[in-house]
């Protein structure tokens, strides 16, 4: 199992995406995650063929430094397919989504994280969520055919609370949507993304990570208190490892050990960046190393 982070780690606006590839390179991680969602509105004031430069000098600088991207944190909607982010609407997130497909295939990355949602803000059925959000996935299958580039739906998490104090349901935030969603969709190239820190505060036991089987393609690796969304290392919040690391050993995991626990670095003063990344780096395979 390879080490891998997302870039995310140095990201901050204006840091060039250069920077961030040689540092997480140089800490020791083989493999790499592109964080496509945090430069989600930098690419909406880019035309394709700027993204397509863009992508293809990230690949060559990542090339140069003998690292591999290996997933992407692909776009976001936002709260809901009726509420998105950036001014988007369904057409033009789905228009997003396929140019992030082909950026994913340009810097060479088998799968992309993405989020399933809710159709709108209301309280409305698992059934019209689970309808809904496979047509608009299965739009996504003849630009992930061409490319061969798949896509790897995120568990998310429920525990937001409305002003009057009702537990706000999100969509896939239980194993068994997540299952239904992927299993409906049935194509090889739909997978499943566990994010351990949406676990830990959705108060799931990380063995449900062996419900998901060989569904499983890409890994959210962080850490928290069960409460916030802090994306921490490993053993900096309440997570479970030893249940998470047994149960990847058990469903035979093949993909990477992926950090998406950005705030340990990002919160260090910048002469101490590269020697957190180190040490996150030695944690991950040392978490690795448990189960090999
Ligand atoms: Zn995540």
């Amino acid at each position: 199992m390879n080490i891998s982070t997302s870039l995310n780690v140095l990201y901050k606006e204006n840091t060039p995406v250069d920077d961030a590839i040689i540092r997480c390179r140089r800490a020791g991680f083989e493999a790499l995650d592109f964080n496509y969602w945090d430069f989600q509105k930098y690419v909406l004031g880019l035309s394709w063929k700027e993204e397509e430069a863009w992508a293809q000098h990230a690949r060559e600088v990542a090339d140069r430094e003998g690292a591999k991207f290996t997933q992407m944190h692909g776009p976001v909607h936002g709260q809901s397919y009726a509420n998105m982010v950036f001014g988007l609407n369904e057409d033009s997130f789905l228009d997003l989504a396929i140019r992030s497909v082909r950026t994913a295939a340009i810097l060479g990355l088998p799968w992309i994280v993405f989020h399933a949602t809710k159709v709108s803000p209301d309280l409305e059925s698992v059934k019209v969520r689970l309808s809904h959000n496979t047509q608009f996935y299965r739009k996504l299958f003849p630009v992930m055919e061409e490319t061969g580039v798949g896509i790897a739906l995120e568990n998310l998490v429920d525990k937001e609370q409305t002003t009057a104090g009702v537990p706000r349901r999100n969509y896939c935030s239980e194993p068994e949507e997540l299952i239904e969603l992927i299993d409906t969709l049935n194509h090889p190239l739909v997978g499943a993304c566990w994010d351990t820190g949406h676990a830990n505060r959705q108060g799931l036991d990380q063995n449900v990570i062996q419900q998901l089987g060989k569904r499983l393609k890409a890994l959210h690796i962080n850490d928290n208190n069960g409460f916030q969304d802090q994306h921490l290392l490993p053993y900096q919040g309440t997570v479970n490892w030893k249940a998470v690391m047994d149960s990847l050993a058990a469903i035979g995991y093949e993909g990477d050990f992926t950090y998406e626990a950005h705030r340990s670095i990002r919160m260090l003063p910048e002469g101490l960046k590269d020697t957190g990344l180190k040490f996150s780096a030695e944690l991950a395979t040392y978490l690795v190393n448990t189960i090999a």
